[in-house]
């Protein structure tokens, strides 16, 4: 028999979807699947074991897919041949056009959840990742006949008394998505609030470039962009 499966990163959307389904019971969920890329931000394991409890409660099983290689070896160390006949270790930085992780996270996930059927995180004032999975038949997006957006998400969230909270500042006040701490789709502000709140991160990011060549953001190392925001303090 098909099984509904919800798909949950622990991000404000995927654990709003969970939560409100387990309440309202709008769909009997057999299971949570979790990718965990090995590079969340703390604050996401910590929701995590908080979730795994309220999910033994409600009898839906968890499990956790992993990519089939570390993300740090395909980041850094797998040999890579590039279509224009150049060779590199690793993949690099992860995000804008070269979204390597997420491409092995669908990847593992739709093969781990085969036909059965995805419950997937995507507000409802998401149009273009909607109209992406709305192609596929057996993914759903509740949240879309829950009409909770994005913001409503959060505040359900918060009021479940969940915060993604590090060094005492809540992640969602100064980031905009709550993804792998190293994702180079993080906009200039993000990164800024890095070196502001979260020093440990923005070290993590400083000695990955140590590792690799291509800059984090279009022309900027991550050394630039540390003497960049020097200037503006
Ligand atoms: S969140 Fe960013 S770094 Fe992580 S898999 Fe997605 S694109 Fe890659």
């Amino acid at each position: 028999m098909q099984k509904i499966i919800v798909s949950v990163s622990f991000g404000k959307d995927s654990l709003a979807m969970l939560l409100k389904i387990i309440e309202t019971k709008m769909f009997q969920i057999d299971e949570a699947v979790f990718y965990n890329t090995g590079m969340e931000f703390k604050a996401i394991y910590e929701i995590r074991d908080r979730v795994k409890i309220i999910l033994a409660e409600n009898n839906i099983k968890y499990t956790e897919l992993k990519p089939n290689k570390s993300f740090l070896y395909t980041m850094l160390k797998k040999p890579v041949n590039h279509r224009n006949g150049t060779k590199s270790n690793g993949y690099q930085w992860c995000g804008g056009r070269c979204r390597w992780g997420t491409t092995e996270k669908l990847k593992v996930l739709d093969k781990y959840c085969k036909d059965d059927i995805q419950l997937v995180g995507i507000a409802c004032d998401e149009p273009k990742r909607l109209s992406r999975i709305n192609k596929i038949k057996n993914k759903i997006a509740p949240l879309v006949s829950l009409k909770m957006t994005e913001k409503d998400c959060l505040e359900y969230c918060y009021n479940k008394g969940f915060y993604w909270e590090e060094n005492g500042i809540r992640l969602y006040d100064i980031l905009d998505r709550v993804s792998c701490w190293c994702c180079a789709n993080k906009n200039l502000k993000e990164l800024s609030n890095y070196r502001k709140y979260l020093p440990e991160y923005w070290d993590n990011l400083k000695f990955l470039q140590t590792k690799i060549s291509r800059p984090f953001k279009k022309k900027y190392t991550i050394f630039d962009l540390e003497e960049k925001f020097k200037e503006q303090v």
